[in-house]
């Protein structure tokens, strides 16, 4: 299985990605982590890195890159799966990271979109701020990677879509539901993977179930007051 995740700051990228990974048996490839480790690491790298990711910009393409082709290279050894998180963000990392793994013959099979509104993602962030105190947790620099994010990310959707392997679920709820529906459509999608060209698949988009069968639920299951 090989995924990206593309979704706001915020939205879960991580905590769904690594339970993917896990229930797959392949790995996690955040970059916000390996830069992180850099920073950690204090090499000369690392203290470039620091600056940008207080900053809340995007680190410069040609240092993620690397990253991530020495991370797919690793994959590619091991079982050739890989959920890689953070990347792309611009539309030129999406054709960078399509032509790196063409390359190593082991290009995406999925493209998982996390829907989450903009006041939850600014809550969150806030939260994780006060529990983790990240260096970019800041309400300044939250609100710096939410803007770079709808200006440069949130337009690449649109090309994964295009090409059909778009899976989109609605992000906003407890955890483990949205990993319940993430995992259920990817172990579908496992079934077509490699007997479907890309070009015959369509785009799944599961955020509309919520609304769907959100009043069915409200009606069956008992409210906090009953239970
Ligand atoms: P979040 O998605 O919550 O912003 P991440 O841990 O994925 O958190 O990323 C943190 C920071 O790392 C970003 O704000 C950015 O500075 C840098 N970063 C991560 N991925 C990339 C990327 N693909 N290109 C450039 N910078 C990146």
């Amino acid at each position: 299985m090989r995924v990206l995740m593309l979704a706001a700051p915020g939205a879960g990228k991580g905590t769904q990605g690594g339970l993917i990974a896990e229930h797959f048996g392949v790995p996690h490839i955040a970059t916000g982590d390996l830069l992180r480790d850099h920073v950690s690491a204090e090499t000369d790298l690392g203290r470039q890195i620091k600056g940008f990711l207080d900053r809340g910009e995007l680190v410069p393409d040609g240092v993620v890159l690397d990253m991530v082709r020495e991370a797919l290279e690793a994959a590619k050894n091991d079982s050739g799966g890989y959920v890689l998180d953070g990347l792309p963000r611009t539309m030129q990392q999406a054709r960078a990271v399509y032509r790196m793994s063409v390359e190593l013959d082991m290009t995406a099979d999925v493209v998982l979109y996390l829907q989450v509104g903009q006041d939850e993602l600014i809550r969150r962030l806030l939260a994780r701020a006060q529990q983790e105190g990240r260096s970019d947790d800041t309400e300044q620099v939250i609100a710096r990677r939410l803007a770079l994010y709808r200006q440069v990310t949130e337009p690449i959707l649109g090309w994964y879509e295009s090409r059909g392997i778009l899976v989109s679920v609605a992000a906003e709820r407890p955890v483990g539901d949205v990993t319940r529906e993430v995992l259920v459509a990817l172990q579908v999608l496992q079934a077509v993977i490699g007997q479907v060209p890309d070009s015959d698949r369509r785009s799944i988009d599961l955020t509309g179930l919520d609304t769907a069968f959100g009043a069915e639920a409200e009606q069956g299951s008992p409210t906090a007051a009953e239970a």
